[in-house]
């Protein structure tokens, strides 16, 4: 499939696995995780987008394994489960990074080229939805991500998101509606602040 394909179905994947996890689905830092994991099984190939940006690296993973040779296989799997079982890192960091690098896995299933899953040994494992690149790859990204979307447990809230970037912090004022909070605090407040005790030090101009 094309990155922007894997880059969809690794963040779906991970809009269902996260609750699984105990971890919130919309977390920026784990979609980011799942992203990058669901683009690197495919590090074996130089022309593609991880390829291209670690090309040295991509162009000897090529050489010696084959596109869709080892970090597509049984091999790959075993190692992302050893990764999600390792004590020595934390599961908010390997958990989206494996469910993204599986969901790419998946991804690959559903074309014709398949799986090498028994990698050295030949023999390719496919369920042929769609070929890579035709017409049909959006439409099975789109169900995919509706389903995902169906099945989060947290929903996207737009006030939310808009604080979380900052946008409320320059425009509170302008969108009073969608900023309520930060509008009321930044509304400049009048000059006359009412009757306050100052304490017992009167000002100088009162005491003579
Ligand atoms: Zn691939």
């Amino acid at each position: 499939m094309m990155a922007g394909s894997h880059i969809a179905l690794g963040a779906a994947a991970w809009f269902v696995a996260a609750p699984r996890f105990g971890m919130p689905a919309l977390d920026p830092v784990s979609i980011g995780l799942a992203v990058f994991g669901s683009l690197l099984p495919d590090i074996d190939h130089p022309k593609s987008w991880v390829g291209k940006r670690v090309w040295p690296i991509s162009l000897i993973c090529g050489r010696i394994f084959g596109h869709r040779g080892m970090t597509h296989s049984l091999i790959a799997i075993s190692g992302c489960i050893a990764l999600l079982l390792s004590e020595q890192l934390s599961v908010a960091f390997t958990a989206p990074l494996v469910v993204g690098y599986l969901s790419h896995l998946a991804a690959d299933l559903l074309t014709p080229g398949g799986l090498r899953l028994a990698w050295p040994l030949r023999g390719v494992w496919s369920l042929p939805l769609c070929r890579t690149g035709s017409p049909f790859e959006p439409l099975v990204v789109a169900l995919v991500l509706s389903w995902a979307w169906g099945n989060t447990a947290e929903k996207f809230d737009l006030k939310d998101g808009l604080r979380a970037a900052g946008v409320c912090r320059l425009l509170a004022p302008e969108l009073p509606s969608l900023c309520e909070a930060e509008a009321v605090a930044k509304t400049p407040r009048s000059g006359w602040q009412g009757l306050a005790w100052v304490g017992e030090t009167a000002p100088a101009v009162i005491r003579r």
